[in-house]
């Protein structure tokens, strides 16, 4: 995401002197399928400035500004105090995150707050529950396992033969770990393991952890600081980030269906005749959107999900994106994470536990139960979290929670009671009064909810999203001006190599693609910085460490 701070003043100045149209852009996830009470119309921070609007039917060019996107609500829910998010909670790491300090200046910490204690009891299908210091054993040789498959990346050790995965090494590992141990103590770690990976699914955003690639786990920077959520939500920070933009620089409702960002020619077939139409009319790009309005601009920033893109990218550019970047498309994942709230009338979990985790044994399933996904999706529920005394949280990801989103609220609150009496060993916990689920993998705007890298993608194939589509040069141009100008410059999570499927590199990559626009135009640069004034905007050191 851009620097938003900076807009309203400068405004002018890109307006007056070219247009810069950044599609699409958010700093959270939204989720607009639900149907809660608490919808907060949310706005976001893109910058689009368009200088000319032309109507593609009438040929009409009308002057103005506009920051248009598609629709775009916040749904969150108040449970008390709290206000829950959908979809990103956490700023992860505080040095040089630019949405801590964006959060700090604007005095959305509170920094006196100390977090509650975090209890965690790891319970089997049966009831029991481990002794804590067995769960603590275990989750610390799991994570000196993760941290030496993040070792592939920057060191020259090569992983044992036939293991590609994050999954297949932590496996080999836990059997190294466990192997001299008696079966029934074995078999209970192995358990903690089983929940650690499916925890770690919801992490990376996959299914399974087999399908992450080995010598890439490393290339997704951790920032120091551990993770902070905001008092209000993370929601909170679009506030700061979007009241410089004047709300008639929004346009919801746009879903894009169609970018033609070079000029070459193309058919329409009317009334039985080929018509030979030019698109791309002096060199701005075109903009079609599902509601038949066309909107044009010097320049595009794309920042379309990738998900999205996995659906829509053959189609939807004109002329098409070039081979490297639809391979890297295709290589990447846009795996699905989703979210079960359970809202109760009254509090029934023990008051000192805050997580129950879910030890499934799901060695016990046969092969075909295995593999019937409507029967085990459940069993990916690694555990349920407490939010507030009467809001439990639980994740879910994969292939599991694509099926989960297609059942009703109702289904999923009985299992999850279902699942909650068997674990807890209590038939009385309560039915919940609510039940919300998000459902990132069915929206059309997300189509999944981040990026992981696939076994055989790379950092190389976030670079390539990431480069610019330059506008080349033809006979008919004349003058050689215009060529090698960036027509489109594309940003979101998944165009950050370190970064990616968090907010901050959202964010960073927006700011990048602002500077890469505003470089080519030194004069407006000048105009118009991109630093934040509301802050020591710390973030610019960042680029020192890692951009893109
Ligand atoms: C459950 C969940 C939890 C998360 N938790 C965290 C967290 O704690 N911390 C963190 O840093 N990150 C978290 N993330 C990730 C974070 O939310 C994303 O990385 C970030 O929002 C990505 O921003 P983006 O701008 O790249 O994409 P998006 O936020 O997806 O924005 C893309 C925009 O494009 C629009 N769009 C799509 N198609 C079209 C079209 N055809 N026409 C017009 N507009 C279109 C969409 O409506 C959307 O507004 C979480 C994500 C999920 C799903």
């Amino acid at each position: 995401m851009p620097q938003v701070g900076a807009i309203e003043k400068d405004t002018s100045l890109v307006i007056g002197n070219g247009s810069i149209l950044f599609l699409y852009s958010v700093l959270l996830k939204l989720d607009t399928s639900q149907n809660i009470p608490h919808l907060y119309e949310s706005l976001f921070p893109c910058l689009f400035f368009i200088r000319e609007e032309r109507s593609f039917k009438t040929g009409h060019f009308a002057k103005y500004s506009t920051l248009y996107m598609y629709e775009s609500l916040f749904p969150c829910l108040h449970s008390g105090n709290e206000k829950v998010e959908l979809g990103a909670n956490w700023i992860h790491g505080v040095l040089g995150n630019p949405m801590f300090e964006l959060a700090m200046a604007n005095g959305l910490i509170d920094i006196v707050r100390v977090p509650k204690p975090h209890k965690v009891v790891a319970a089997l299908e049966d009831g029991k529950q481990l002794p804590f210091p067995v769960l603590r054993e275990i989750y610390e040789a799991y994570v000196c396992f993760l941290r030496r498959c993040e070792e592939y990346f920057l060191s020259s050790y090569s992983p044992p033969d036939g293991i590609s995965s994050v999954g297949a090494h932590i496996a080999l590992e836990a059997e190294i770990y466990l192997s001299s141990l008696p079966p029934e103590q074995r078999r209970v770690r192995q358990l903690i393991f089983d929940c650690l990976l499916k925890r770690e699914t919801c992490v990376t955003g996959c299914d399974t952890m087999d399908e992450v690639d080995l010598l890439e786990m490393g290339s997704y920077d951790e920032l120091q600081g551990g993770n902070i959520s905001l008092p209000d939500g993370y929601s909170a920070i679009l506030e700061p980030v979007a009241k410089h933009v004047p709300k008639n620089r929004i346009l919801t409702k746009h879903a894009v269906t169609k970018i033609r960002w070079q000029k070459q020619k193309r058919s329409s077939v009317s009334a039985g005749s080929t018509e030979e139409l030019e698109s791309n009319v002096d060199g701005l790009v075109e903009v079609q959107c599902e509601n038949g309005r066309t909107i044009s601009a010097q320049h595009v920033v794309c920042t379309l999900p990738l998900g999205v893109l996995k659906r829509t990218a053959q189609d939807m550019f004109e002329p098409s994106l070039p081979a490297h970047k639809l391979e890297a498309i295709d290589r990447l994942m846009f795996g699905t994470v989703d979210k079960i709230f359970l809202e109760y009338d009254r509090p029934f979990l023990n008051p000192g536990v805050s997580e129950v985790m879910l030890l499934w044994d799901d060695s016990r399933l046969s092969e075909v139960e295995r593999g019937d996904i409507g029967k085990t999706w459940f069993r990916k529920i690694y555990s349920f979290t407490k939010i507030t005394d009467t809001l439990l949280l639980g994740w879910i990801s994969g292939r599991a929670a694509e099926h989960m989103e297609n059942l009703s609220t109702t289904e999923v609150a009985e299992v999850c009671t279902t699942i909650l009496r068997r674990f807890l060993n209590d038939p009385f916990v309560p039915n919940p009064k609510n039940c919300l689920r998000t459902s990132w993998n069915s929206q059309p705007y997300t189509r999944g909810s981040y990026t992981a890298m696939a076994i055989g993608a790379s950092q190389l194939d976030i670079r390539s999203l990431a480069q610019p589509l330059v506008r080349e040069w033809t006979e008919e141009d004349g003058s050689k001006d215009e060529a090698n100008r960036v027509v489109i410059a594309f940003a979101g999570e998944h165009t950050h190599s370190s970064f990616y499927s968090t907010v901050h590199g959202a964010y960073l990559t927006g700011r990048t693609a602002a500077e890469l626009l505003l470089d080519a135009k030194p004069g407006e640069k000048q105009a118009l910085s991109l630093s934040c004034e509301e802050t020591s905007d710390l973030s610019s050191w960042i680029q020192g460490i890692s951009l893109n």
